[in-house]
């Protein structure tokens, strides 16, 4: 069995505003990595276009209208002070919805190894019943309720390792016992959810890190907070929420991770999949907005998730098997 990564080309025609940091660059930086001989192991997926039911699974039925119904057919559409509708914007997103679901489709039933869902937009600030922080559906949260509603898992948990906080999928599953979130993000920053108090129905673990925190407080966040509290939940199905802009080339966060940091966690994160549901995994991509930094972490994210290893992309030693 392969990894699979889902794509779609709407994701180049969600257009930003010039000096946006969420920009169509981001996408094709992702493109190159995963093109590259190294990924050529790589099973690659077409995302079908999400479906209104799959959207309703975590957000308001208002919401979804007002996002229909802002759609513009040209220029730009603010559905907040940062988050931007173009013509294109829409179908990306409703693409990025429909390419978690299938993934998730894909590794329950047995055809994917594990799988990662390369598109923009980001989905994890995106709250039940309003877009925000360049997100308009939350992907990972989407993902994460139909493993449960088609596939009747019990238990599914999102971990995000995003330098900002998702409060969006924080509000989506604050009350439910049997879906955990876990998050490590910078403190006091965007959008400012994430102290370690909120705790929803004790299913929600927030391990927040300070500007200039790197891989010793990163590690330590994980191995105390993180990953004992997964071990605890007994998952079977984990989600990774995969941002890199906590890489220390990003210009929205300050925090120091390099692209081994994100390899240990892809690894970490592997291990506990092994251990409690035979390393069932599906990562979304968030974040990411220096792009030799996103292309890095990628990179790595993606050789873990394949191989079980990683090595930096530039490293000889590494050959694709
Ligand atoms: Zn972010």
């Amino acid at each position: 069995m392969s990894t699979f990564v889902y794509t779609h080309p709407s994701s180049l025609a969600h257009e930003t505003p010039s000096g946006h940091p969420e920009r169509i660059d981001r996408i094709r930086a992702v493109h190159q990595v995963i093109a590259s001989p190294l990924f050529k192991s790589l099973t690659h997926r077409e995302c079908p276009l999400g479906t209104e039911k799959q959207i309703l699974l975590a957000h308001t039925e208002e919401h979804y209208r007002h996002m229909l119904s802002t759609a513009p057919e040209s220029g730009f559409e603010y559905l907040d002070t940062s988050t931007v509708m173009s013509a294109g914007t829409l179908p990306a997103a409703l693409r990025a919805v429909g390419g978690a679901c299938a993934a998730v489709d894909a590794v329950l039933k047995g055809e994917a190894k594990n799988a990662f869902l390369a598109m923009r937009p980001p989905g994890h600030h995106a709250e039940a019943s309003r877009a925000m922080g360049f997100c308009l559906f939350n992907q990972a949260a989407i993902a994460a309720l139909h493993a449960r509603s088609q596939h009747g898992l019990a238990r599914v948990a999102v971990v995000d390792f995003d330098v900002h906080h998702g409060n969006g999928t924080q509000d989506i599953f604050w009350s439910d016992r049997d879906l955990f979130y876990g998050s490590t993000h910078q403190m006091p920053l965007y959008p400012g959810t994430g102290s370690v108090n909120e705790t929803g129905v004790g299913n929600i673990f927030n391990a927040p890190l300070k500007a200039g925190d790197g891989r010793a407080e990163f590690q330590t966040a994980m191995e105390n907070v993180i990953l004992p509290a997964l071990n605890l939940f007994e998952p079977e199905l984990i989600i990774i929420s995969a941002g890199f802009d906590a890489h220390i080339r990003d210009p929205l966060g300050s925090l120091e991770l390099v692209e081994e940091d994100f390899a240990w966690a892809t690894l970490q994160l592997m291990d506990m999949a092994d251990h409690h549901c035979g390393g069932k995994i599906v990562s979304v991509l968030e974040g990411g907005y220096d792009l030799q930094g996103l292309a890095g972490g990628v990179g790595v994210h993606l050789q873990a998730l394949m191989h079980g290893r990683a090595l930096n992309i530039d490293d000889e030693e590494f050959e694709d098997d």
